[in-house]
């Protein structure tokens, strides 16, 4: 209980830093030179350190997923469909968050005064060349620029090595572990700011731009939302109906609870408890959900890739940058991945956007906008995300049970072919 409070206190805290903000932005409005060098440089600390926590989060907890997978291994078919039905559903998500992004023009009609937040545009590489890219010819050199599919592959492939240098590995292991929560900590202080970093970083945007800035961020929540929704309805509705064979409206009936809770906590690992009880009502047996709801609650995130889709085309026609076809579907790859490596903590799929956005040459200083409004488009994608575990938890549950249906079938069914 006390945990609870703790988080509705930070939602409390950012939401009012943003308030306040605003309201000095629009108090500043003819001092904007004052918001500018005394206020904004304390948003640039904060968004230094996201900038600095990014690396060692993301190489540590996507080591971290792979050497657990020694564990998908052993549970095997388990494994392998959680991790599909997560994978694919995730991808599918930030292409809803594409689609809906560019044809309701997301960032359209407000193109980000120069000078405001700087930003110089690069070449894009052609596809080809950003697959060749992915993979880095320097352990170390990746890790200092924060190439961050690069740190991924390298993430990977030491995290393979880990398992494959089996008793030796356990020392690697442990130490990447202890890295991790480490690594979150810092994270988790860094979340802890936020609502200074929320207020120091939207006082001179209002202040130098007026309340019109705030309009288009109106339309980011909205163009987020409806993503949200329709990945909810839609996917979720028909993988819960075709693969696990349950109607849609009980499945919402037993998880409102857990989405309720979800939507006040932005915390997928807080809402596990919740979830595991729901499932439980749907009839998962414990020792799927046990495995699928905590590895979804750390890797599965698909309202966090919805969210990283829309953004990065906001960020984009807010600069006026046309992003070609390779790059959103270099998107795509990377806020799959991103999401991945995005902890179920609040605030955490922000910190991720980085990755997103570095990975097309987007310009890191978006985030200052879209960092303002973080926790409104948090909670709703936290919703997804659990809801999103749940429903891979009654379909993995359902495909095992008819399974074993099958196999119990040709069991019974062989002795009586083999009879003379
Ligand atoms: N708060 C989200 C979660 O816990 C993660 C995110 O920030 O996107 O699921």
């Amino acid at each position: 209980m006390n945990k609870n409070a703790k988080k509705l206190s930070l939602t409390w805290q950012i939401t009012i830093g943003l308030v306040l903000g605003i309201i000095l932005g629009l108090l500043l409005q003819n001092h904007a030179d004052i918001a500018v060098s005394y206020i904004k440089p304390i948003g640039t600390v904060y968004l230094n350190l996201i900038k600095m926590v990014v690396v060692p989060v993301v190489l540590l907890s996507i080591m971290q997923g792979i050497i657990s997978l020694q564990d998908i291994r052993r549970v095997g078919s388990i494994g392998i469909k959680t991790v599909v039905y997560y994978t694919l559903t995730t991808a599918l998500a930030v292409t809803v968050g594409l689609i809906f992004a560019n044809v309701l023009n997301v960032g359209a009609g407000y193109i980000l005064p120069v000078g405001e937040l700087t930003y110089q545009a690069s070449e894009a590489p052609s596809f080809i060349d950003t697959l060749v890219n992915i993979f880095p010819s320097n352990a170390f050199a990746p890790l200092v620029s924060a190439t961050m599919l690069q740190v991924i592959v390298i993430a990977v492939f030491f995290g393979f090595g880990v398992i494959l240098a089996g008793e030796k590995g356990k020392l690697a292991a442990d130490i990447i572990d202890s890295f991790a929560e480490v690594s979150f900590r810092v994270m988790n202080l860094i979340i802890g700011m936020s609502s200074i970093g929320v207020f120091a970083l939207i006082t001179p945007v209002v202040a130098s731009n007026g309340p019109a800035v705030l309009l288009p961020l109106l339309k980011v929540v909205l163009v987020a939302y409806t993503g949200y929704i329709v990945h909810i309805l839609i996917v979720y509705s028909a993988s819960v109906k075709v693969i696990g064979g349950m109607s849609p409206i009980r499945f919402f009936r037993e998880m409102s609870r857990s989405m309720l809770f979800a939507f006040s906590s932005a915390s997928s690992v807080g809402v596990l408890p919740f979830n595991l009880e729901a499932t439980g009502k749907l009839g998962v047996r414990r020792e799927i959900s046990s495995f699928v709801l905590p590895l979804g609650a750390t890797i599965n995130m698909d309202g966090t890739a919805i969210y990283q889709g829309v953004c990065a085309i906001f960020i984009a026609q807010i600069f006026g940058i046309e992003l070609i076809f390779a790059q959103q579907i270099s998107i795509i790859l990377t806020a799959t991945l991103a999401s991945i490596g995005t902890a179920g903590v609040p605030g955490s799929g922000m910190i991720m956007l980085a990755m997103v956005l570095q990975s097309v040459g987007l310009p890191l200083e978006g985030i200052a906008l879209v960092a303002g409004i973080d926790r409104i488009l948090d909670m709703g994608r936290t919703v997804v995300n659990i809801t999103g575990d749940a429903s891979c938890a009654v379909c993995v549950n359902a495909m095992e049970e008819r399974r074993e249906a099958h196999r119990a079938k040709k069991a019974a069914e062989t002795p009586a072919d083999h009879q003379p």
